[in-house]
């Protein structure tokens, strides 16, 4: 038995790789899994019809579709697709995923969403440079960052061709589908129920991995257990309360309008210290028609020190910021708070606040650090406020997974806290902290820290969330482990070498 699957067999007698492949798992009812319209293959441990694919990315947002960029990046992506590469999509079409549904700005500068496209070996992707929707985007080169409602037309874009590309080399995309859950069989398969949005009909599919790029969301239950300040949020807060996310996404500041519809001068207070805490601040403090905001109207409260980005230790001592260590320096880039400072407008909305090089502080904003869990300060902020607008962050979508006895496998990510979803390999870990076999995740939530090649300032303890990340190095390193399965799957099942042999 498999190193893997003691844990789920802790009595080999238990195993029975026959008898349970298609029964009722959590009330789900699985159907046989030869009910597949893919392209029946041969293969020697599926049944007869079954295909194996070498892997299902669930997800064609940003970060899924990132997977075949970095794939396409290294001249890859149709060996992957032919490997055996299904994508599973819920929406119409792939690419765009919830990011060009945001009404802020973006923290990464429009030559960092081209760079997915230009000069890319493949000619279909290299030649959307020219296209309307990067164009749009080339016009904010030298901008505080890119509208996010514009980059999603050109992620839209990317995905239709990349969609094309994978199809056009044996694999499969399945927009209008979403996938229900995933249970590993006893011989480390996956199998994969899927169900299309059209019309409810399921079907399974067979596979050596699955990538979890499902993103990632601010569940309301994790507030009913937040303390802030010392004291429990919800009850404190009642219903003054909004999370960041509601804010930021188009039409966010109108809904902030009607809730402080009946006050002539409103008081907000927004907790935490993010890039969606400063984005949510500026946007407020953006909006036209003006809010009715006095000095002090926003209070952004924040537990850990605000940090701005620079791309130099030089850049930041001619801007007169000093306020960093050695350990806060990306060793591979040398940039300063590297994954940890803010970037481009929350970044300028920082200096101006800290008044760096001669910057005036908007006077309708305070910046107030907590001092410790129980702040009688940040309490009274709360009290007076009349919109309470949380940003904690985000937790991983993920997926309902079972083992192959029918228990559900628990995540790490689904514990206390906020735990990671994936290792530094990008391999999901459960409960335990052990890696579930050749089980990936990626995207936002997903909890990647960079380090050693991948650099990163060695003082960051949080989530790098960032597209070229994903389009480069953290997409390779789950990109390489796809190629690794499908290559040793072929040296150890001649039958299926000589399908893919056929294929190619
Ligand atoms: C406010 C905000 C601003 C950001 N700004 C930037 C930025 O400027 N630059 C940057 O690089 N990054 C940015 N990010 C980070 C990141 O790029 C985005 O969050 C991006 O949308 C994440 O992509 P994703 O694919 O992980 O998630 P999503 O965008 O949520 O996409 C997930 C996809 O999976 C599909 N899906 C989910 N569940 C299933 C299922 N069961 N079956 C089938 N399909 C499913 C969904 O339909 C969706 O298409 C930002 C994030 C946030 C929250």
């Amino acid at each position: 038995m498999p190193d893997y699957m003691r844990r789920w067999f802790p009595q080999a007698g238990l195993l029975s790789p026959a008898g349970l492949e298609f029964h009722s798992i959590a009330g789900a009812s699985f159907r046989p899994a030869n009910d597949d319209p893919l392209s029946p293959t041969s293969s020697a441990t599926a049944p007869a019809g079954q295909r194996i694919h070498t892997a299902i990315i669930i997800g064609g947002g940003p970060a899924g579709t990132a997977l075949l960029i970095a794939a396409s990046k290294q001249k890859k992506l149709c060996e992957l697709a032919r490997a055996g590469l299904v994508m599973v999509e819920r929406e119409a079409a792939i690419g765009g995923g919830r990011l060009g549904q945001y009404a802020i700005t973006s923290d990464t500068t429009a030559a960092t969403f081209l760079s997915a496209v230009k000069d890319n070996p493949y000619p279909e992707l290299a030649a959307l440079i020219d296209h309307p929707t990067a164009r749009q985007i080339a016009h904010h080169d030298d901008t505080m960052g890119v509208p996010l409602a514009q980059v999603g037309p050109f992620l839209r874009e990317c995905g239709q061709r990349l969609h094309r590309i994978v199809e056009d080399h044996g694999g499969d995309v399945l927009t209008g589908h979403e996938a229900i859950d995933a249970r590993q069989r006893s011989d480390g398969l996956w199998c994969v129920r899927l169900r299309r949005v059209a019309d409810g009909s399921e079907r399974t599919l067979l596979s050596r991995s699955v990538v979890i790029a499902t993103g990632g969301h601010q569940p309301l239950e994790r507030l009913t257990h937040e303390r802030f300040a010392g004291d429990q949020l919800m009850a404190r807060a009642g219903n003054r309360l909004m999370q960041s996310d509601e804010v930021i996404e188009l039409g966010g500041v109108e809904r902030v309008r009607e809730r402080l519809r009946d006050c002539r001068s409103p008081r907000i207070a927004v907790l935490g210290g993010s890039t969606s805490a400063m984005s949510a601040a500026n946007l407020l403090l953006r909006a036209t028609p003006a809010l009715p905001l006095a000095d002090n109207g926003i209070t952004l409260l924040h537990r850990r020190p605000l940090r701005p980005f620079y791309p130099s230790v030089e850049a930041a001592h001619a801007d007169g910021f000093t306020d960093f260590t050695h350990s806060d320096i990306c060793p591979v880039s040398g940039f300063v708070y590297r994954l940890g400072g803010l970037r481009l407008e929350s970044r300028e909305l920082l200096l101006r606040m800290m008044g760096i090089n001669g910057r005036q502080p908007d006077s309708r904003l305070h910046l107030y650090k907590m001092n410790n869990a129980h702040d009688p300060g940040a309490l009274d902020i709360l009290d007076q406020a009349d919109l309470i607008i949380t940003a904690f962050g985000y937790r991983p979508h993920a997926l309902p997974l079972f083992c192959p006895l029918g228990s559900a496998i628990e995540l790490a990510a689904q514990g206390p806290g906020r735990p990671a979803m994936v290792n530094r390999q990008c391999q999901v870990l459960d409960s335990t902290g052990q890696s579930i076999h050749n089980l990936f995740g990626i995207g936002l939530a997903a909890g990647f820290v960079p380090s050693g090649a991948l650099g990163g300032e060695p003082s960051f303890s949080g989530q790098a969330n960032g597209l070229w990340l994903w389009q480069n190095d953290v997409g390779m390193i789950i990109v390489d482990s796809l190629m690794r399965l499908s290559t040793s799957h072929l040296e150890s099942n001649p039958l299926s070498h000589q399908h893919a042999i056929e294929a190619s």
